[in-house]
């Protein structure tokens, strides 16, 4: 039988040699596996919050390791050695104040700055249709309510929510319903200056006692509501001759004054006839009410207590305005104002 001489004389030595081969090679092997480990496991370190050198000495070692994670899971001081080395602010001491501003920096963050979000914006508030948001030819109804608040307010604004249409309340001072000029505007209606006092003989006197009172409204409404208000209607409207008996020629002098001092005054083209001394049936007032085909209609209408027959009458004008295709907002500075002709 032929065998190889080689290993036919020395298989011991040959078998040793191999395994001695194989040996060699796991063992080679298992330093590389290690060495290869080793650097992937210091490089996960370096890359930990603080960089990983943590005492500045060139090498990333186990202290540096163990120094960058006690500080970010923990965010805690880390241990006497290492102290000197994560003092980032520079003050002598490590503190969170250090331990924040490594994180920061590991997630992409200036180190100085708010440690909380600032705090968001407070939300606006819902956006008001204007006429400016209508197109020029809109048919709109502006809903004018003289002299409240009153025992009737409630009624009028729950019939306004009903139908989520918005209106305007020229105000006068009452004491008795004060909580209610805010809730006018918690509702989302305008809130419009009418008179302090609504006395013709006080106010129509002249132009320093138009203003005093105008003014103690202003700042009663102000005061209730946060609203400054630059929109105001005359006692018995921009026409009225009533004034002349106590001074003439006072109302041209107001209706520039006002608005020489930022205010728009309001009149009506419309006229519920709710205030005409005649006391009508609902249904007469809505025929009133609705008796037009003006293209941007400013209605008057009464919050006063004897005023039963206007809350009554308002669902049936609200439903025909919108049958119609009206938009019901509330009035601005920049609205249609329905002057009239002065009178005095
Ligand atoms: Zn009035």
């Amino acid at each position: 039988m032929a065998v190889s001489p080689r290993r036919g004389v020395f298989p011991l030595r040959d078998e040793r040699k191999t395994k001695m081969k194989r040996t060699v090679k796991k063992i080679l092997s298992a330093a590389l596996l290690l060495s290869v480990l080793c650097g992937l496991l210091f490089s996960a370190f370096a890359a930990a919050p603080g960089g990983g050198d943590a005492d500045n000495d060139g090498n990333v070692t186990a202290a540096d390791a163990r120094f960058a994670l006690r500080i970010s899971v923990k965010l805690e001081t880390p241990d006497a050695e290492t102290e000197s080395a994560c003092d980032m602010d520079g003050d002598g001491a490590v503190t969170a104040a250090d331990a924040r501003m490594i994180l920061r920096k590991a997630v992409g963050l200036p180190p100085d700055g708010p440690d909380e979000p600032e705090e968001p914006e407070e939300p606006e508030e819902p956006h008001r249709i204007t006429e400016a948001d209508l197109p020029a030819d809109a048919k709109i109804l502006y809903l004018t309510f003289d002299d409240g608040p009153s025992a009737n307010t409630i009624k009028i604004l729950d019939i306004l929510d009903r139908y989520n249409v918005k209106a305007t309340f020229f105000v006068v001072w009452n004491s008795q319903y004060a909580y209610l000029y805010k809730e006018i505007v918690d509702r989302g209606h305008t809130i419009a200056l009418h008179s302090y006092t609504h006395d013709y003989s006080k106010i129509y006197t002249g132009t320093a006692a138009y203003f005093n009172d105008l003014n103690k409204l202003s700042d009663a409404v102000y005061a209730r509501t946060g609203v400054r208000s630059k929109l105001i209607r005359f006692p018995g409207g921009s026409s009225n001759t009533v004034s002349k008996r106590y001074c003439a020629g006072i109302m041209s002098t107001l209706t520039k004054e006002v608005e020489r001092r930022g205010y728009v005054y309001f009149d009506w083209n419309v006229d519920s006839c709710d205030a005409d001394g005649k006391s009508h049936t609902a249904a007469e007032l809505t025929r009133y009410a609705t008796n037009t085909k003006q293209q941007r209609v400013v209605l008057l209408h009464h919050d006063a207590a004897s005023k039963r027959t206007t809350v009554e009458s308002l669902p049936k004008t609200i439903e025909t305005y919108l049958a119609r295709g009206y938009y019901i907002i509330g009035l601005t500075e920049q609205s249609y104002t329905a002057h009239h002709r002065v009178n005095n």
